[in-house]
């Protein structure tokens, strides 16, 4: 892969960093099996063809570091409706193919469109304000799907309070430390000897939030950007402290990622959203990971203005294996639809659709095991 040989042959640094991570993967003398949480971390390991540097007995895993895949599917079905009802819903681009609970058309908010519902793609909570400003005699729902990077977007406004009444929010927040913890405390056959925590979210909820990683299981953990250097730079920096026995939190990202995070934005988050037990989809429930308005901005939530029900249906798709993709149980390789009946162009199930899935990165960059 040419682009391999650029990155191997170009950068002393990088070169350097790779023969050191061989050294210290031979004095580990077993596999090691490093969780890269984010979907853009997984980008740049898949893009860069990073995995095809690792020695053989260093694997790296995806995580569950895409909102959209983990977005329940129930939600898109409640959307859907809400679309076709006459309520104008507004969606980032990423959820706009995101599939519902079942087989059944309209699948999505994309087929919803088709089918005459009323959708509209936005870049930012700020678009849905204007929006709701301009057009006072409609009602817009805006689908907040989205970890803690994306949550400021509506708490900062709504804390402010100045968004226009017909302006819903229907929250699908989802918070990442607990998914963690719940993955190393139900699902020990995924076998994690080391994680590289995600450096946007971690911008926000401060390096501190993942300390919990080293000083409760004994994983290393690494806050890591995300160019080929800092990716590479984070599996060394775990594979030193596995042979050192030393398990800590290392922030590789201090360029943004300060202890304690963005407090202002940390601030208004639970000032607007109270933490509450969450499904992620085709996973379950998962305590302390979800985020509903708290009562003083009720009247800007979605299910209590409509009168909508949070009750949890079975969303797993027959066939697809995202769940067990996004705990790190298995590879878009395991599933049998992966590019047959599942492709970018037709996703379908959820890993499919976001750039941070990880079934749409492996399809749309060649991966080199
Ligand atoms: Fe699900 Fe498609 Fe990925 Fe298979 S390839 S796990 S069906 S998203």
């Amino acid at each position: 892969d040419a682009r391999i040989k650029l990155l191997y042959e170009r950068s002393a640094s990088s070169k350097k960093v790779v023969e050191s991570i061989r050294e210290e993967a031979s004095r580990v003398g077993r596999e090691v099996r490093i969780m890269n949480f984010c979907g853009t971390h997984e980008w740049t390991i898949t893009h860069y063809g990073i995995r095809s540097l690792m020695p053989e007995n260093v694997k790296l895993i995806a995580g569950p570091g895409c909102p959209v895949c983990i977005t329940p599917g129930y939600y898109v079905d409640t959307l859907v409706k809400l679309a076709l009802e006459g309520y104008h819903v507004l969606t980032y681009g990423d959820s706009f193919r995101l599939p519902g609970s079942s087989l059944k058309q309209p699948r999505s908010l994309y087929d919803a469109k088709a089918y005459g519902g009323k959708v509209t793609v936005v870049y930012g909570f700020n678009d849905a304000i204007e929006l709701a400003s301009r057009n006072k005699g409609e009602t817009f729902v805006f689908f907040a799907v989205g970890f803690e990077t994306t949550m400021p977007s509506t708490a900062v406004p709504l804390v402010r309070g100045n968004l226009p009444e017909n302006l819903l929010i229907f929250p699908a927040y989802r918070l990442t430390p607990p998914v963690m913890r719940f993955l190393l405390e139900k699902h020990p056959e995924a076998r994690i000897d080391g994680v590289i925590a995600p450096g946007h979210v971690s911008s926000v909820i401060g390096w501190r939030s993942w300390s919990f990683l080293a000083e409760e299981f004994g994983v290393p953990t690494v806050v890591a950007g995300f160019e080929p250097l800092d990716v590479l730079l984070a599996v060394l920096l775990i594979l030193k402290m596995i042979n050192a026995g030393k398990p800590s939190i290392v922030n590789e990202y201090t360029r943004v990622v300060k202890p304690e995070g963005n407090v202002g934005a940390k601030e208004a988050m639970s000032r607007a959203y109270k933490v509450v037990d969450a499904y992620w989809r085709g996973i379950g429930v998962i305590p302390s990971s979800g985020a509903v308005h708290r009562e003083e901005f009720k009247k800007h939530d979605a299910y209590t203005r409509l009168g909508l029900e949070d009750r949890v249906v079975d969303d797993k798709l027959p066939g697809c294996k995202c769940p067990e993709v996004t705990l790190g149980l298995a590879t878009p390789l395991d599933c049998p639809l992966f590019m047959k009946a599942c492709k970018p162009s037709n996703p379908y199930g959820p890993c499919m659709v976001s750039v941070e899935g990880t079934c749409r990165i492996w399809a749309e960059n060649v991966p080199v095991i």
